[in-house]
């Protein structure tokens, strides 16, 4: 018999979160002894709640919203991602010390991997909308994904100019005007804004400049369909959607707490296209 492992999501609130549901469905595919709670802890709260993880029965934990910062802070071993990311969604020990990493950059390529194969050959510049957190970790992977230039638009121009300055000059921050050209140079258009979330709205884009061969993909996952890839299909373009981001980033917190590496099978994400309502 395996020994029972607990993990949980750390937010606030943690009740949007749908780890919960993902990790539940992998604990009981694979047998194992576990569970995966949701925690809302405070601001105030958090630093006594991360020192007491192991007394409160914790292998470990996903952080999100608003606690990625401050925990990257708490965390006694931050991987080479978390340092360079200043933030951390996954958590866990390592002979007692609490290690700290971030996987949206690792779930993005996989998720590119998977859905759009190839997409790393020839791509030497990359087009990312948005300069959210989301966006820092995408710009980071794809940097170290080989990715050799990655413009970055997004509408406070101060944010993007903050990548380029954290970056170096394989960032640079575009303007509108420019838009139209870097979506015919780019061989990678990401959306990594909040932009379509609504169903109706989509960041801008010249998808009628794109080479043919141009992927495209967008962060959201709710909806699945957004209006961005929708546009993009209709210019018979490659995309990827959101929801395999989501997943195979918590691939990875599974592996570190419980030990096995799960698979991203239709199964789970049928599941949460559910849980949100939708149908792919
Ligand atoms: P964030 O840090 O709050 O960044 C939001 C970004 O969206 C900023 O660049 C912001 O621009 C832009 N934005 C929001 N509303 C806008 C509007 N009306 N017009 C123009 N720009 C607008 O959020 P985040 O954590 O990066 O997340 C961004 C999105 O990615 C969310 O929809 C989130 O659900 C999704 N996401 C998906 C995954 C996944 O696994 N698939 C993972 C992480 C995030 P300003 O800087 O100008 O405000």
């Amino acid at each position: 018999m395996t020994q029972f492992k607990a993990a949980c999501v750390i937010g606030y609130p943690a009740q949007h979160s749908r780890s919960p549901l993902i990790h539940g469905h992998w604990l009981h595919t694979y047998g194992l002894q576990g569970a995966y709670m949701r925690e809302t802890v405070a601001a105030e709260d958090l630093p006594q709640f991360i020192a007491s993880l192991r007394a409160r029965g914790y292998v470990g934990a996903n952080i999100t919203v608003p606690h990625k910062e401050a925990v990257f802070q708490l965390v006694q071993k931050p991987d080479e991602i978390a340092t360079a990311l200043h933030a951390v969604n996954t958590i866990w020990f390592e002979d007692g010390v609490l290690c700290g990493s971030n996987s949206d950059g690792l779930g993005f390529l996989k998720s590119l991997d998977h859905q759009t194969p190839g997409w790393r050959d020839g791509c030497n510049a990359a087009l990312v909308l948005g300069a959210g957190g989301a966006a820092r970790g995408i710009v980071y992977a794809l940097l170290q994904a080989g990715v050799q230039q990655v413009h970055v638009y997004n509408r406070t121009i101060e944010k993007a100019h903050a990548l380029h300055m954290q970056f170096g000059t394989a960032v640079q921050a575009i303007s509108a005007e420019q838009l139209p050209q870097a979506y015919a140079q780019v061989q990678l258009i990401v959306n990594t804004t909040s932009i379509g979330m609504d169903g109706t709205s989509s960041p801008p884009h010249h998808f009628e400049a794109c080479a043919p061969t141009t992927v495209v993909n967008d962060i959201v996952y709710t909806p699945l369909h957004t209006p961005f890839l929708h546009a993009a299909q209709q210019h018979s373009l490659r995309v990827a959607y959101g929801l395999d981001m989501l997943l195979y980033q918590a691939t990875i917190g599974f592996e570190k707490w419980f030990g096995v590496v799960p698979e991203v099978t239709d199964e789970v994400r049928n599941l949460i296209l559910a849980d949100l309502g939708q149908g792919k």
